[in-house]
Formats: C-alpha cells, sequence, structure tokens
C-alpha cells in the first residue's frame, strides 16, 4: 500500500503565486505515485486578506487531494505551519511555502529520505539570493548567537523547509505548544534520526515576504529567550562586576589615601552605566514575565474557520472552543 505524503503550505496573500505553485507541485507529487507515494496538499490559509481563499477552495472542489484550513484571522507563519501539522495525516510530513522559493522538486528526495527511515529532514539554503545582504548577515549573526547562548544546536540556514515523520510529528502535536515559540528550533531538537538535504532557494515568483526585519528582530529575541535561560543570570555577572569595581576603587582609596579618582564626572558616569546595566536587566526579566504571561492565559495558537476536504479532526489541536 502507498505511503501518505502531506504537504503542508502556509499561505498569507499569495493570490498571485497560488495557481503557480499549485502548477509546478501537482504533477511532482504525482509522480511520487511511482515511488510509493500518494499525497495530500494541505494549505493554511493564514487570514488572507485577498483572493487566497477562493483560488484554494476552488482548488479543493476540482481535487480532493487538496485540502483547505482557513483562519479565523491572520495568526502568523509559526501557527499556520502548527496547524498543518495538527491536521496532516500523512506518514511523513513536509512543511513548505507557497511563493516557490521552496523548490518542490525537492519533494522526490525528501520522499526517499523518509522511505529510508529519517524523522527530520532539514532543508539548508545553500543560496539566498532574494533575502538580500542585510537579511543574510542578520540571519548568520543570529544563528551564532543562538547557539552560543543555547543548549541546541542549530543548524544555520536551516529554513521553513523541512519535513518529519509521522512519529516526531505526534510529538510536536503533543507537547510543544507554547505561544511564544520558534517552530524550526523544535524540530531540530527532537531528536529522532536527522539529516539535512542542500537546496537553492529561488526568488519569489510572484508578490512580496511577508517578513519585515522589524518582524524578524522580535522573532530573533523571543527565540533566544525560548531557548536560552542566559539571559536572566546576566544580573549575576553584573552584580558580580559591580562588587569587584566597587572593591578595586576601595583599596586604591585605602592605599593612595586621595579619595576616590575623579570628581563629579566620574560619580555621575558611574551611577549612568550602573543604573542603566540594572535597568537592562529588569526589562529582561520583564521579557520573560511577558512570555510566562502569555503561557499562563494559554489562548489558542489558531482558530479555524473554513475546512474543506478534511475528514479527520486534529488528534490535538488548539480549537477555540475548549473544555
Ligand atoms: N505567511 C503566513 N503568515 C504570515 C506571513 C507569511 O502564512 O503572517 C506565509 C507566506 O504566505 C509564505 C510563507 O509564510 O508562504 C513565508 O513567508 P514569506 O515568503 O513572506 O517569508 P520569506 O520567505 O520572505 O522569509
Ligand atoms: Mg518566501
Amino acid at each position: 500500500m502507498n505511503r501518505l505524503l502531506s504537504v503542508v503550505v502556509s499561505v498569507y496573500n499569495e493570490e498571485q503565486a497560488l495557481p503557480l505553485f499549485y502548477e509546478t507541485t501537482k504533477p511532482i507529487l504525482e509522480g511520487l505515485a511511482a515511488a510509493g507515494w500518494d499525497y495530500e496538499l494541505l494549505f493554511v490559509n493564514d487570514g488572507s486578506s485577498d483572493e487566497s481563499l477562493m483560488i484554494l477552495e476552488n482548488l479543493a472542489a476540482e481535487n480532493p487531494k487538496v485540502k483547505v484550513l482557513g483562519f479565523s484571522r491572520n495568526f502568523g507563519h509559526e501557527a499556520a505551519m502548527i496547524a498543518g501539522i495538527d491536521y496532516a495525516v500523512g506518514d511523513g510530513i513536509v512543511c513548505m511555502d507557497a511563493d516557490l522559493q521552496h523548490p518542490p522538486e525537492c519533494l522526490a528526495v525528501i520522499a526517499q529520505k523518509l522511505d529510508e527511515g529519517y524523522g527530520v529532514i532539514s532543508m539548508v539554503r545553500t543560496k539566498n539570493r532574494s533575502a538580500g545582504l542585510v537579511k543574510n548577515i542578520t540571519s548568520a549573526g543570529f544563528y551564532t548567537l543562538i547557539n552560543i547562548l543555547s543548549d541546541v544546536t542549530f543548524e544555520p540556514n536551516a529554513s521553513d523547509f523541512f519535513a518529519v515523520s509521522a512519529q516526531a510529528a505526534a510529538v510536536l502535536r503533543q507537547s510543544y505548544r507554547e505561544k511564544v515559540r520558534f517552530l524550526r528550533g523544535y524540530v531540530q531538537s527532537l531528536g529522532f534520526r536527522k539529516t539535512t538535504i542542500e537546496y537553492e532557494a529561488h526568488d519569489r515568483v510572484a508578490g512580496h515576504s511577508k517578513y519585515s526585519i522589524r518582524k524578524l528582530f522580535t522573532f530573533s529575541v523571543n527565540t533566544i529567550l525560548c531557548f536560552s535561560n542566559l539571559p536572566l543570570k546576566l544580573g549575576m555577572f553584573a552584580g558580580v562586576f559591580a562588587a569587584l569595581l566597587g572593591v578595586a576603587v576601595m583599596i586604591y582609596t585605602l592605599c593612595t589615601r586621595q579619595g576616590a579618582p575623579g570628581g563629579y564626572a566620574t560619580i555621575v558616569i558611574l551611577n549612568c552605566f550602573m543604573f542603566a546595566v540594572l535597568f537592562v536587566i529588569v526589562g529582561i526579566m520583564g521579557e520573560y514575565i511577558a512570555i510566562l504571561f502569555l503561557e499562563l492565559k494559554d489562548r489558542p495558537i489558531y482558530i479555524v474557520d473554513v475546512e474543506r476536504n478534511l475528514a479527520a479532526p486534529p488528534v490535538r489541536g488548539d480549537m477555540p472552543t475548549k473544555e
């Protein structure tokens, strides 16, 4: 019997890219039948304000293998991928973008790796021409920093293009339900048999990127806070540093019997410096408290409005009506 490959595609205002994406991906997925793979193409419409949902509903009407999940509003790319994983019923689940930056030709290699028994397949960009210099440099900096700060080793250049086995997906469904999260990071920290496949990111076929530099910055900060407690310990380091400075000035004063070096300016500068360090530490604690607050409220990760061709309810989804 054929195995089932679920391809999860997050969609936010992609009316121009969707027809091209479907035309390119469908024959490739159908071609996988020769390798023993059936497919389901699960589009998650993340509250698009253009005609994306209508296009998807039409595709679902003509092809029962096209499944559509529509959110009640925009919840973000990660929420869309999480929902897709919740609803997907395949033996292997692939997450990819709708803009053809993730080449659908790679699906054949992914299916092969799943056949070989890999549980987590990370797709690694070799080139990202469309991202621009700033995005590429900040991305490299981000991965260096997160790898220093966290216990998990993250694959630099790993993208939101990845595949997981049904077993790994079950873990994501059950246990990784944080509100402030880094899905790509979770996938890499799951364990199982892991492999990477290199791919060359293409240019977006149509439309524009939804990730602004500001969004990426917030995302990076949240990720660091999610995967590392080290920032919380900064207070200790700062405390030790301030104590050592105090002792040094005291020794100097006692030895020279001339009073502290400098005068008014020294005191003001030291005061500003110490308060700055203190406030930054309070700010960092505030960030962690904000995350705790969000988790405590336990609001849904996504709210489903539309379902097409989806028979099975999710094993564990964050549905609006929770008991
Ligand atoms: N996306 C989404 N919700 C959002 C933003 C983006 O579902 O709030 C989708 C988008 O339609 C695309 C994918 O996530 O399929 C990646 O977004 P984008 O291409 O804008 O990001 P980039 O590739 O530039 O990092
Ligand atoms: Mg893209």
